[in-house]
Parts: C-alpha cells; sequence; structure tokens
C-alpha cells in the first residue's frame, strides 16, 4: 500500500518553488506567496509531474526541463500580423506589451514583437515556451483529494477555490 504522504495520482501536492533559466535569471518564485497547490495527474507540466511522482513532505530537489517536458517549442505559426485597427483606442502599442486576444480556443495573452504602421505582430506562444526550466522544488504538502475536489477538478479551501 502507497504511503499517504507520498506523491501520486489523485494527490493534492503543495510545493514551494523557484523556476530559473539557462542563465540563472529567475523567472518565476513561490517566495513571498503562497506556495503552489495542485492535484497531481494532469494539473502541472508534464516534466515537473514526473519529477514530483513518488516524493514525499519535506523532500528539496531540482529538476531541469526541457521545452517538449515544459510548455512545448515555439510555434512559429503563432506569431502573426494582426491589423493595428484591432488595437482601436490604444494611443501607444510597443513591444513586449502583453494583450488577451480572443481566439477560437478562448482567451489567450499575446505579446506584441514589433509594431509597423499598419499593422502590429502579434506573439501568441506561451511565454515560457522553447524555454528549457530550472526548478528548485521543496514538497510542503501532500494529502488525498476529497470526491469533491475530484470531480470539480482543483484544489478546495487553501490554495484552492473557496466555495
Ligand atoms: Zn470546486
Amino acid at each position: 500500500m502507497a504511503d499517504e504522504t507520498t506523491i501520486e495520482k489523485d494527490k493534492v501536492v503543495t510545493i514551494n518553488y523557484k523556476l530559473t533559466d539557462d542563465g540563472g535569471q529567475v523567472l518565476d518564485s513561490s517566495e513571498g506567496r503562497e506556495p503552489l497547490t495542485y492535484i497531481h495527474g494532469g494539473g502541472l507540466i508534464p516534466g515537473m509531474e514526473q519529477a514530483l511522482e513518488g516524493r514525499a513532505i519535506g523532500e528539496e530537489f531540482q529538476v531541469t526541463i526541457p521545452p517538449e517536458q515544459g510548455y512545448g517549442q515555439k510555434d512559429p505559426n503563432m506569431v502573426q500580423a494582426v491589423p493595428r485597427t484591432n488595437f482601436g483606442g490604444i494611443a501607444q502599442i510597443e513591444p513586449g506589451m502583453q494583450f488577451q486576444a480572443r481566439t477560437p480556443d478562448g482567451a489567450r495573452v499575446v505579446t506584441v514583437v514589433d509594431v509597423a504602421p499598419d499593422t502590429v505582430t502579434v506573439d501568441a506562444n506561451h511565454p515560457l515556451a522553447g524555454v528549457t526550466l530550472h526548478f528548485d522544488v521543496s514538497v510542503v504538502g501532500v494529502r488525498d483529494a476529497s470526491p469533491e475536489e475530484l470531480a470539480h477538478g482543483h484544489v478546495h479551501g487553501s490554495g484552492g477555490v473557496q466555495h
């Protein structure tokens, strides 16, 4: 029988983490915020779930995750020039700005990469697509998910949805 505090499918897992890129620059971190809580078995990127599988509370580790196991490679088809008129009402558009775009797949954050007089080129790839991810992780909580949490597909209570 599996240990109650070992990470496996349908456990509610709480971790602290720090994400850096190849150059050691910090891209994201739970430091100074709530730790990350999720339901194991599809809640995180595949490389991270794999690294966490079988771990227990108190374990600390480092893992390097290639883009294929992270946010995927950049898709060149997701970089598109759109008419500037789509940005009606916005006086100043500059590279690096981010907008919510409506797409057939729902709302998506796009990043402006180039601005021409009549068109704006936007990149709809995930900001971490194509990036090799270096994580420092510590496991701070493992518990069974309730039947209700499994039915809803998200965590309730601390670190989760309040309803
Ligand atoms: Zn719910």
